[in-house]
């Protein structure tokens, strides 16, 4: 277990700035998650802890060891990565084992482990197969169980499940967590599935632009974000933005009436997540109103979108909630429902 530090740590590829200057503290144990959208600069970051890429400048300390100009296989990581990076020549078993045997553990103390590790990741029976026969999601397994058979000081995981259908990709979720509660490593995990995130991570670090634009627990990316980019990133389906005024303790859009505790202002942005308004029985009225425009059955819920004008508002309501398309619906917030209010052009919180 180990400590994980970022001091002004800076990624350039030519003159492109790829992760500008930044410091990140990873707790010893801790599950941090890094998220964000494709080419926000987390495999970036990934790859300069483990060693894969050089860094620009600024300095990379691994328990307490400053480890910039350390070559990956010293400083003791398990990764996972995008490209699995399997040895085609061995079975699934020798690639799982691999890292025993370069660690010294005789066969017998392998093959237990492997097999042990195999069934995790359910491919207790594909143990002689090669790389070139499975398929990428069994791959994306071998790559797993190799990074996992043993204790290291740190997990690096890019994208770990990415290639599973989804509900492998649910189970080996459960695998991960239950793993990470057993073994307590520090684990980094590089995603842009915000749901694994949340479900993962002691905290999560979520990227923009090659910077991080909110760290924090799961519960207060969800509860409290900074920004609208993290308000929008969060969530499925995601919060409700609408961009209005605030006057005399009301906030005012196309279909909107809502009384909020603000001071007023202009260009404002009103956030409100689906899960925390309710319809308002046919004909009733409410603070939010508008034609209905689409509904999707879920299962457990139905989805609920009303539009008026440039405001579009969606909410989830029973699942047996049905009207026709174009009907009049209004929407009131949940008892003690959060509000949430952004400046639109900063995109900050106010
Ligand atoms: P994804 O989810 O798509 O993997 P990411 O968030 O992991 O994206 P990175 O792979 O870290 O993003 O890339 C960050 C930025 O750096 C991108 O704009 C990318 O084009 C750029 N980049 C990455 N590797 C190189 C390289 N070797 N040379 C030049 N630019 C690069």
């Amino acid at each position: 277990m180990a400590e994980v530090k970022l001091v002004d740590v800076e990624k350039r590829y030519g003159s492109f700035l790829a992760v500008p200057k930044q410091s990140l503290t990873i707790e010893e144990g801790e599950f941090l998650v890094l998220l964000g959208p494709s080419g926000c600069g987390k495999t970036t970051t990934m790859r300069m802890i483990a060693g894969l890429e050089e860094i620009t400048a600024g300095d990379l300390m691994i328990g307490g060891e400053r480890v910039n100009d350390k070559p990956p296989k010293d400083r003791d990581i398990a990764m996972v990565f995008q490209n699995y990076g399997l040895y085609p020549h061995m079975t699934v078993a020798e690639n799982i084992g691999y890292p025993l045997k370069l660690r010294g553990f005789n066969r017998q103390a392998r093959e237990a482990r492997v097999a042990e590790t195999a069934e995790k990741v359910e491919l207790g029976k594909l143990l002689k197969r090669r790389p070139s026969e499975l398929s990428g999601g069994q791959r994306q397994r071998v790559a797993l169980a190799r990074a996992i058979v043993r204790t290291p000081k740190l997990f690096l995981m890019d994208e770990p499940l990415s290639n599973l259908d989804a509900k492998l990709r649910v189970t080996m979720r459960a695998e991960l967590k239950h793993l990470h509660h057993e073994l307590g490593v520090t684990t980094v995990y590089v995603t842009h599935d915000q749901m694994e995130a949340m479900t993962l991570a002691s905290r999560v670090a979520v990227m923009r632009k090659g910077r991080i634009v909110q760290l924090d627990t799961p519960k207060m990316i969800y509860s409290e974000p900074a920004n609208l980019f993290v308000a929008s990133f969060i969530g499925s389906p995601p919060m409700n933005l609408i961009d209005g005024v605030i006057s005399q303790g009301t906030f005012t859009a196309p279909g909107v009436n809502l009384p909020v505790s603000a001071a007023d202002r202009g260009n404002v942005v009103l956030g409100i997540r689906p899960e925390e308004l309710d319809l308002v029985p046919a004909d009733g009225e409410g603070p939010f109103s508008g034609l209905l425009y689409a509904l999707e059955l879920t299962g457990e819920s139905t989805l609920v979108t009303l539009r008026e004008g440039t405001t579009v508002v969606c909410a989830r309501g029973g699942a047996d909630f049905d009207a026709p398309i174009g009907t009049r619906c209004a929407l009131v917030p949940k008892a003690g429902a959060r509000l949430h209010l952004f400046d639109k052009d900063s995109g900050e919180r106010v």
